[in-house]
């Protein structure tokens, strides 16, 4: 077999994509999702590109219908993209298999949903443990205790879900998402279903995850050496001045960012993005 310089070659002789790029948590190249064929095609991902370092809280935002869900799902494995590669932790998960996809998920990933996902029946504790037992790890119950108390409900260990407020329900739901230590988690709406002041309360905890090194890196005793790397999809101003970085969709690309804007700063930007894309496909009509 001939190797050309630069690529690797897979057994079927299909250059193989070049490796990730170090140091990245995510990292997407010329993504695109495409719904349907022919005339009708919707192009809900046009050709996205992302490098995410580790250590970062990036917000998504953008208007109704501009692909955040999509970007979120192809980010994050929960759907394949008919274009592009994705790379999580350095790994490419574009093409691998479900069951691959599955494990990684469980393993290296987490989740922060707006409707908090809490499995009724489990204890709190069981539910933070769950992600360690869905990957076959021991379910560490001094790990639990930690990712519990860095949330602030050491003392709701033996609680269920429903026993909890909408605010505390979702501090479980992150500290849920913070026990494998994974290499990216990813946030839906988090705080979609919250009052302001609970919403502030659970941002803060993700920006503090993300500012604080807890160990020596994903996987290695579940811990970060530099803090976590949250992407978070997000309608709310307000959420996204939190982040590092915000990105704009529009029309299934990045259309703009801003790096740590205000909520007003960034409720422009978007009214702008909304004016502009608005205005394009009035013009389309
Ligand atoms: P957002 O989350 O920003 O509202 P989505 O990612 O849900 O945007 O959708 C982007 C575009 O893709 C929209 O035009 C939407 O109608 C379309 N779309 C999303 N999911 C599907 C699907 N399963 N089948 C067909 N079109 C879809």
């Amino acid at each position: 077999m001939r190797l050309r310089s630069g690529t690797r070659q897979k057994a079927d002789d299909r250059p193989e994509a070049p490796a990730a790029t170090p140091g990245l948590a995510v990292e997407l190249r010329g993504v695109r999702r495409r719904y349907g064929r022919g005339p009708g095609a919707v192009h809900a991902l046009a050709g996205v590109d992302l490098a995410l370092p580790r250590g970062t809280f990036t917000a998504v935002m953008g208007p109704s219908g501009s692909g955040k869900s999509t970007f979120l799902q192809c980010a994050a494995g929960l759907d394949q993209p008919s274009a592009g590669s994705v790379y999580l932790g350095g790994t490419e998960i574009t093409g691998m298999s479900e069951n691959r996809l599955t494990e990684l998920r469980r393993s290296r990933l987490g989740f922060v949903f707006q409707a908090f996902n809490l499995l009724p029946s489990l204890t709190v504790e069981q539910n933070v443990l769950l992600p360690l037992r869905l990957a076959g790890q021991r379910q560490d119950r001094r790990r639990a205790a930690e990712v519990l108390a860095r949330v602030g409900l050491a003392d709701k260990a033996r609680r269920r879900p429903g026993e909890l407020s909408g605010g505390q329900q979702q501090r479980v739901a992150v500290a849920r998402a913070l026990v494998t230590g994974p290499d990216v988690i990813f946030a839906d709406e988090p705080t979609g279903a919250l009052d302001t002041g609970t919403a502030a309360e659970v941002l803060g905890l993700l920006r503090h995850a993300v500012d604080t090194p807890t160990g020596s890196g994903p996987q290695a005793g579940g811990g970060y050496a530099h803090g976590a790397t949250v992407v978070m999809v997000t309608h709310d101003p307000a959420a996204a001045a939190w982040a590092d970085q915000v990105l704009f969709l529009a029309d299934g690309t990045f259309a703009g960012g801003l790096e740590r804007g205000s909520a007003e700063q960034i409720a422009a930007r978007m009214a702008t993005l909304t004016a502009r894309t608005g205005a394009m496909a009035g013009a389309a009509a």
